[in-house]
């Protein structure tokens, strides 16, 4: 990936892409901040006569009610500040998306991105995917790792889809859990993106940032996928899961945060978890915000940031 930094940056349209880059203007740890035009107070702070006092830890923990406002706070600010939030896998039919959340089991959307033209040009459809030569289908999906066990499911959920669904990605939840190397988390992929269906994605992006947050304290992803929808509305799922999952990705990674630089620190109970310093945390935004390419070869159109290079260009 290049280290280049990109325009695309600079040509952000929304106020928040700007606030990402410049960091928050007052982390939680430090007392009451502006979020959005509202006055944000983070569990840990007190606010007073507009004056900023330092940050206490609250005598009680915080209520149920108070971490749901908290939480569609978060939900708001998350909006403004990935406007043009999506899934980050190329797809052109609900086919192409389950098979190309089938590949990205362990391995990044941009390298299943990079995988799937050649696929796709070779197996457009369900019916041709279970004909393939497993040698030839092994090789083709090679670069995304564990190609053999991936392979077997691509044959048989295409299968299944010619035999049982006439060749069609059925809508329904308990119809795609039963097609081979096709979960709960894929499902809800399909489901959201392609057909429009409200669902929660629990990826390790989404769990990790949903347990910092304290929505949750769960590990399984379905209980963690249960507990985050008695948050929310039915009509936010899919946007909030892309929301999420883009601060996961691009600010609030696993081993160091960019807590120095998170637009929503105010908001969170784990500011101070990855780096604080601003021009430290801004040297670790990624994709777009980091002015580095994003992870889809063809992005909607609204998408800021340049598009991810082919395989072996990049
Ligand atoms: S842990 Fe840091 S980077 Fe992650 S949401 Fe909280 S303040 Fe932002």
């Amino acid at each position: 990936m290049s280290e280049e930094k990109s325009s695309a940056v600079g040509e952000q349209p929304a106020r928040r892409r700007k606030k990402a880059a410049e960091g928050p203007s007052r982390p939680a740890a430090s007392g009451s901040a502006r979020t959005g035009g509202r006055t944000a107070v983070t569990p840990g702070e007190t606010e007073a006569s507009g004056a900023t006092r330092p940050a206490k830890r609250p005598a009680k923990p915080e209520s149920h009610l108070a971490m749901v406002r908290r939480a569609r706070r978060i939900n708001r600010e998350l909006a403004e500040i990935y406007p043009y939030a999506h899934p980050e896998l190329d797809f052109r039919n609900p086919f192409e998306l389950l098979v190309a959340t089938v590949l990205s089991a362990q391995t990044t959307d941009l390298r299943v991105n990079q995988t799937t033209p050649a696929l796709f040009a070779a197996y457009p459809t369900p019916e041709d995917m279970a004909a393939a030569d497993p040698e030839k289908l092994e090789e083709l999906i090679r670069p995304t790792g564990f190609f053999r066990a991936k392979a077997r499911s691509l044959a048989g959920l295409s299968a299944s889809l010619r035999d049982d669904f006439g060749g069609e990605v059925p809508g329904r939840l308990a119809d795609l859990v039963k097609l081979p190397g096709v979960g709960r988390k894929t499902a809800n992929v399909v489901l959201g993106n392609a057909f429009g269906v409200p669902g929660i994605t629990v990826d390790t992006h989404f769990g990790r940032l949903v347990r910092r947050w304290k929505w949750t304290e769960q590990e399984d992803p379905v209980k963690v996928e249960a507990d985050v929808a008695a948050i929310f509305p039915k009509s936010e799922w899919t946007m909030l899961s892309h929301r999420v999952i883009f601060h996961g990705r691009r600010v609030c990674h696993a081993r160091k945060p960019a807590c120095g630089v998170c637009p929503i620190a105010p908001l969170c109970p784990a500011y101070g978890e990855g780096e604080t310093d601003p021009e430290k945390a801004k040297k670790l935004l990624k994709y777009e915000l980091g002015g580095y390419p994003g992870q889809r070869l063809s992005p909607p159109p609204d998408y800021p940031g340049r598009p991810a290079p082919p395989l072996g260009a990049g």
